[in-house]
């Protein structure tokens, strides 16, 4: 079989966890990440190595990250925002790290009290952690670039701050740089000049994944400018999971299923079941009832005829 041309990369269990009220059960959150598995998902972000007192939903990122690590096939990807996160990251075996950089300094100075310089640092000193491990054991080292199209505290940022990060991550190490609309304050038009930018400073292979948000239901619509302009991976959140604190009624991610429906009906594989996927929501549904789950497809169901990609009808 080919490898699916599209990487859907499940940020449920860390992005949306981290956003909801309640704290899942660590059983819980392990029958969700093998059964997300078992529809299909390549790759997930299983938690974050922060402070258990600020996020106490990722207190328990280490047990869950190592068993994702016995889920056959899974590339296990975790959050860190420092040095200090990336060692407790390796210790667990997470094959991929994601370290955030906020391209608006406000928006990095309010959140982990940190100016661009102060966490390129980290980067370069997880880049320097990561060399000297045994070249079969260093995990994938990624800079995401959050608030990239736009901040709330700043509004907009310039493109030469955002270019600036780009390249800064790096000269400090990355394997690859991602886009992040932390806000979803990003609009299709914005997101093409933005990917284009960036990779005319980086360059293309550098520059392959962006994490969207539906917070003013332009997610699907960003996704396709995105597919456009050639990236291949994107992020998504199981119903939508966590929703929007500035935008009641909107998901957080955006949804996977609804992701994945849009891809496969364009012929697109995702290597994901989308009715097991959908039956995963129950396990979200039982471990987190006061969670609102979002998304169309799963409310909607399948239309009839339905033809995932790469399986010709008859
Ligand atoms: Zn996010």
């Amino acid at each position: 079989m080919t490898q699916p041309a599209i990487l859907i990369s499940e940020v449920g269990p860390r992005d949306g966890l981290q956003n909801c009220k309640c704290v899942m059960a660590t059983p819980a959150k392990k029958r969700w990440i093998a059964a997300l598995a078992a529809a299909g998902v390549r790759e997930i972000e299983v938690g974050s190595f922060v402070s258990p007192r600020l996020l106490p939903q990722m207190q328990d990122t280490p047990e869950i990250a190592a068993f994702a690590r016995t889920v056959p096939g899974l590339v296990v990807a975790v959050l860190v925002p420092n040095l200090k996160g990336a060692e407790a990251a390796v210790a667990a075996g997470a094959d991929k790290i994601t370290l955030p950089l906020s391209v608006s300094e406000t928006h990095s100075l309010r959140n982990i009290r940190r100016t661009h310089e102060q966490v390129l640092g980290e980067a370069k000193a997880i880049s320097a952690l990561l060399a000297s491990l045994p070249p079969g054991r260093r995990p994938h080292f990624e800079g995401s670039l959050s608030t990239a199209f736009g901040c709330t505290l700043e509004g907009p940022v310039a493109e030469a701050v955002i270019l600036r990060c780009a390249e800064g991550l790096m000269a400090a190490g990355c394997d690859e740089v991602g886009l992040s609309d932390t806000t979803g304050y990003a609009n299709p038009a914005g997101v093409r000049h933005i990917i284009r930018a960036v990779r005319g400073v980086i360059g293309a292979q550098n520059l392959t994944g962006i994490h969207l948000h539906n917070t003013r239901g332009l997610g699907l619509a960003n996704v396709l400018a995105a597919l456009e302009e050639g990236i291949t991976t994107f992020d998504a959140s199981l119903g939508g999971l966590g929703g929007c604190p500035t935008a009641p009624g909107a998901s957080g991610n955006i949804v996977t299923e609804d992701l994945v429906f849009m891809l496969e009906s364009m012929g697109l594989s995702t290597g994901i079941d989308l009715e097991a996927l959908m039956a995963t929501r129950r396990i979200v549904a039982e471990a987190l009832p006061e969670e609102e789950l979002y998304g169309f497809t799963p409310r909607a169901g399948l239309p009839l005829g339905y033809q995932p990609a790469g399986r010709a009808g008859p």
